[in-house]
């Protein structure tokens, strides 16, 4: 068995915050081991505590359809969520509900090692743009220790919210050229702020 599916056997019985004892099945995630890129969302909903697979809902189709417009597959990627189980009535996770996560998703990122991670939503994005606001950053990319973060707005907005829909379509089809523009930095030894495309 590989590291990752030990990683997930040991998510899927873990009892560090109260949400295990709500659940129908814990979310650990899902795809390729190797995946260069790796999506990362909020919490498992309705579905998804039913299936024991991340974005298997409405909002998953979108994503699944966002995710080929860029020409790959689920299995071709990696998806996870900040919390691994559903909240209950799919509230708003807690903080201390997202720190006991946390370990879980910082494992899956050693193991997997993406060139680049995608925050799907102002959860996501918390942990990797500390400080930031969604409608600024979204579609924006900065890379540190050699992964490129992205913020996105999470595919469900677009479900409330119409206008966003070409808004996240269009973001999700950057991520081709800011993995192009990454290679071709590291080839060329220049600074990797080059592709910081906001600033502190
Ligand atoms: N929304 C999320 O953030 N994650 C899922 O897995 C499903 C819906």
């Amino acid at each position: 068995m590989s590291a990752l599916s030990q990683l997930h056997e040991e998510i899927e019985v873990c009892q560090r915050c109260q949400l295990s004892k709500y659940r129908t099945r814990a979310v650990p995630g899902e795809g390729a081991e190797n995946a260069e890129i790796m999506f990362i969302g909020e919490a498992p909903g309705w579905h998804e505590d039913q299936q024991g697979r991340p974005f298997v809902g409405p909002a998953g189709q979108f994503l699944n359809q966002l995710i080929a417009s860029i020409g790959l597959s689920r299995e071709q990627v990696y998806i996870t969520n900040v919390i691994k189980s559903r909240p209950q009535e799919n509230r708003d996770p807690l903080p201390d509900e997202i720190n006991a996560c946390r370990i879980w998703l910082e494992r899956q990122i050693e193991l997997i090692q993406p060139r680049m991670i995608v925050t799907l939503g102002r959860y996501s994005m918390a942990m990797f743009f500390p400080g930031k606001g969604i409608s600024k950053i979204h579609g924006t990319a900065q890379k540190r220790d050699n992964i490129i973060y992205y913020a996105m707005y999470h595919p469900a907005a677009a479900l409330h919210q119409q206008s966003l829909r070409q808004t996240i379509e269009a973001d999700m089809l950057k991520i081709p050229s800011f993995l192009a523009q990454a290679e071709n930095i590291t080839r060329a030894k220049q600074e990797p702020q080059q592709l910081t495309m906001f600033e502190d």
